[in-house]
């Protein structure tokens, strides 16, 4: 069976603080969460869409949490082994099977996307790889953005 690849060379000729790769639910939050820390923020996406598979799948049913029904994510969930100055976010993040089936859904997709816009802007504003980064500064700017944390 043949295989088609995307392959697009784009010049980059201005800096960034954050690089975000990939424009669905979590790619747009993290770039919009950092965009609004004050990171001066670029946001790639290989299709011509943002929305990822909500948009180009045309799934448009955002399974809710109701009251008594949401629970924490950790912090080190996205944060790949190894990487210093890399965070994943969205149905990628690192989950055993059964909590996966959660929270691949969209809400925390845009979830752990602002969780991990607004790590980074603090990272850099610290000057602190992900890693280091203190969770309880993170819940702190995620509060203040008006987000429940059980
Ligand atoms: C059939 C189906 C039905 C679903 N139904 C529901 C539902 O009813 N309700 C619900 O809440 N969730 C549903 N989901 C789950 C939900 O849609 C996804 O889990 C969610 O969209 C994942 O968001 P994401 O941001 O992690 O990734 P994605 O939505 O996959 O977005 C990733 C984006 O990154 C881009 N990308 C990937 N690699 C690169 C690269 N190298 N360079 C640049 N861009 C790149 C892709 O083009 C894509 O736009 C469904 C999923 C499927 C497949």
């Amino acid at each position: 069976m043949e295989r088609l690849h995307y392959h697009r060379q784009l010049p980059v000729e201005e800096g960034f603080d954050v690089v975000v790769v990939g424009g669905g639910p979590s790619g747009v939050a993290a770039a919009v969460a950092a965009g609004r820390m004050g990171c001066k923020v670029a946001l790639i996406e290989q299709t011509g869409c943002l929305g990822g598979i909500g948009t180009s799948g045309l799934v448009n049913v955002f399974m809710p949490f109701a009251d008594s029904q949401s629970y924490g994510i950790p912090y080190r969930s996205l944060i790949p082994r190894g990487a210093v100055n890399l965070l994943v976010a969205g149905r990628c993040i690192s989950a055993d099977r059964m909590v996966q089936g959660s929270i691949r859904v969209m809400p925390c997709c845009f979830i752990t996307g602002q969780a991990a816009g607004a790590a980074v802007a603090l990272c850099c504003e610290q000057d602190v790889a992900a890693a280091e980064l203190d969770p309880a500064l993170l819940q702190s700017a995620l509060r203040s953005q008006g987000a429940y944390i059980p």
